[in-house]
Parts: C-alpha cells; structure tokens; sequence
C-alpha cells in the first residue's frame, strides 16, 4: 500500500455542461470562393476523441480569413468550410480522453488547431511547422460560427479577467507578431521598422517595445500612425508622403524590421531601411506572392531574411499573460457575426482602425 494517493481522477469518457447543446447552430459558410459567405444552420458533429465544444464569444477577424474565403494562396481550402481562427468561447462538452481543459473553462481556438505532438518539429518547439497540423477555419471548421469543435489539447486557457473580446485579437494577431519579435531577435536598444500599422502592426509595436525595442512604424494612413504613437512608437513614417528607406536609414537603419502590410512593395522598403546586419522578418501573405531582393547586398551586408508563421501554445499563453498584467491594449471594434461580409468590405478598404472581433 502506498502512502499517497495515487488515484488519478481518470477522465470520464464524456461530460458536458447541464446546459443542452443544440443539434444545429449558426455559422458562416464560405460555399464558393470570392462570393459572400452565407449566415445558415449548421448541424454539430459528434466529438472525436480528443475534441471539445466551445461556445464561441467572441472571435476575431484575420485577413487570412479574408484570403481563406477568397481562395488566394496556393493552398486552397475546400469549400464548404467555416472560417475563423481567433476564437475564444467556454468549453460546453468534452469528448472522450480529454484531460486539457474542463468544462466550464474559457479558451481560446488558435490557427494550429492540430499537430501531432510527436515529429522532430513538434518535439523541438517547432508545433507551428508539424507537416500533419490542421488549421482552424482552413483546413478544418473554424470559429465563425455559435459553437466551434477544438482539440483540447491545442486550445489554450484564458486567464481570469481576460475579457474575450480582447482575447480574440491575441490569439491570432497578438500571437503572431509576438512570435515575430521573439524571431526578429530584438534587443534593448534595437531599431525595429514595423511595417503596416493594422490589427498586427498596432500590437507588434506594443511586444517590440516590451522587448525594449525603439520602434518606428510605417504606414500610409496618418490616422494609423497616430495610433502607432499612442501606443509607444517613438517614430513614424507617412509612406504615401515620404520614403521610408530614407527616413528610417537616417535614424542609422533599422536592426529588425517585420513585414505586416499585405504589399511586396513594403516587404522590398522594409529590406532595404535595414542597416548592416539586420533581420527582415516576413509575416503578412499577400495574395500577390513575390517580392524581389538582392542578393549581392543580402550577402555584402549580411542580411537575414525569415519567414515566422503564427506561435506555439507557450507563445499564446504569454501573450494572455502579458495582457493579463496590462502590459498590452488590444484595439477592437465589436460586429455582429451576421455582418461578416460587410466587415470584409470594410477591412480591404481600410476603413478599420485595428481588429474587427465579431459575436456570434
Ligand atoms: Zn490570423
Ligand atoms: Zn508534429
């Protein structure tokens, strides 16, 4: 006999809030690519095992969501499909053997939404490159929808006192430019350019500065630059009116600069305002896929160039814990789900400050 308990509480095979799910739900439904999505009932499907069921709060609106429903990239989804990556909901149902999270726990549905837990990549901090992974709202359902069907093991916990519609944006925007500093290797005292003043751009300035970074952001709308300095940009660049390599290689060129603006135009002024040793990191996917550098400079000057796709679990949950100790301010507008479309309209006009989130 064993002086300590040791009875594990073994998962039960299935629990669910007392609350009665509903059989159907409403969701947005891209049919065919570049037409509008469709508000409809969809039917739940039963849980796998291994999976959850969220009801959404709130979830927020990414451009690859836009380019997902648009077909843009070279890897396409299959429509029917329901978009949405930065969702965050409550756990309603659990299915079989999921230990992660409990119900009752409020959580947020990445990009990743599966990867194998056991490839070189996955064991070695590199989840994000699992060549088995799933994406939400791409490859499998995502959160656009009343209620969202998760991996437990890949949804991460919003901490108490994270409002949802805050945590929307991190998941996806806040988790990416993050990463996207962590990868820029920014250090005290750095000079990073951050390229494009968006639902990215707004809170790259913020983790680079965290990291002790002076930042200098890049936009062409003066609203958005204004925006920048509130949230601690030390220098902005109007790039409709002036050119940005010269402006930034007067401040001595940056160390890092991060490519966020869906431009190849912004990608090649981020290149070259970077000084002798700098790193260009690439983030945002114009549909457009080409940019053009030199490779005669690249290699005289010693240049890295880096591509950093979302974050890692461990990524997501700094981010809420940043956030959590008021260290970020995430800037939103609220929209109803069923205006979906015309909150599309209004992002590839420009005509949002940062991140639409939107409530079911
Ligand atoms: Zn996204
Ligand atoms: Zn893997």
């Amino acid at each position: 006999m064993s002086i300590i308990d040791v009875r594990p509480t073994a998962p039960e095979l299935h629990d669910h809030a007392t609350e009665p799910t509903p059989q159907t739900y409403r969701a947005a439904v891209v049919h065919e690519f570049r037409t509008p999505m469709t508000i409809e009932q969809v039917s739940r499907r039963t849980l796998e095992t291994g999976q959850v069921l969220v009801k959404v709060e709130a979830t927020g609106l990414c451009h690859t969501d836009i380019h997902a429903a648009h077909g843009d990239w070279p890897v396409k989804p299959t429509p029917p499909f329901v978009p949405g990556h930065e969702g965050v909901g409550i756990v309603v149902e659990r299915g079989a053997a999921v230990t992660e999270v409990a119900v009752g726990d409020r959580v947020a549905m990445p990009w990743l939404g599966y990867a194998c837990g056991a490839c070189d990549y996955c064991v070695s901090g590199w989840e994000t490159l699992c060549l088995a992974q799933k994406n939400m709202g791409y490859s499998i359902d995502g959160t656009f929808g009343e209620y969202a069907v998760a991996y437990g093991r890949m949804v991460v916990k919003v901490p108490e006192g994270v409002d949802p519609f805050d945590a929307a944006p991190l998941t996806c925007a806040g988790v990416t430019t993050y990463k996207a500093v962590k990868v820029a290797g920014t250090r005290s005292s750095n000079l990073v350019a951050v390229f494009g003043v968006g639902g990215l751009g707004h809170l790259a300035i913020q983790y680079a500065a965290i990291a002790g970074g002076r930042v200098v952001a890049v936009d062409i709308h003066e609203e958005k630059l204004e925006l920048a300095r509130e949230l601690g940009a030390e220098f902005t660049v109007n790039a409709a009116t002036e050119d940005p390599i010269e402006a930034i290689q007067k401040l001595g060129g940056a160390h890092q600069a991060i490519a966020l603006a869906v431009a190849p135009k912004a990608f090649e002024q981020a290149y070259a305002s970077l000084r002798r040793g700098g790193t260009l990191v690439f983030v945002a996917l114009p549909a457009d896929n080409e940019v053009k550098l030199p490779i005669f400079e690249t290699v005289l000057n010693g240049i890295t160039v880096v591509g950093s796709i979302v974050g890692t679990r461990a990524d997501l949950r700094e981010v809420f814990a940043l956030h959590a100790a008021g260290k970020t301010t995430v800037i939103r507008e609220t929209r109803s789900l069923a205006d979906v479309n015309e909150a599309i309209a209004d992002v590839e006009a420009g005509r949002v400050a940062a991140r639409i989130v939107l409530e079911p």
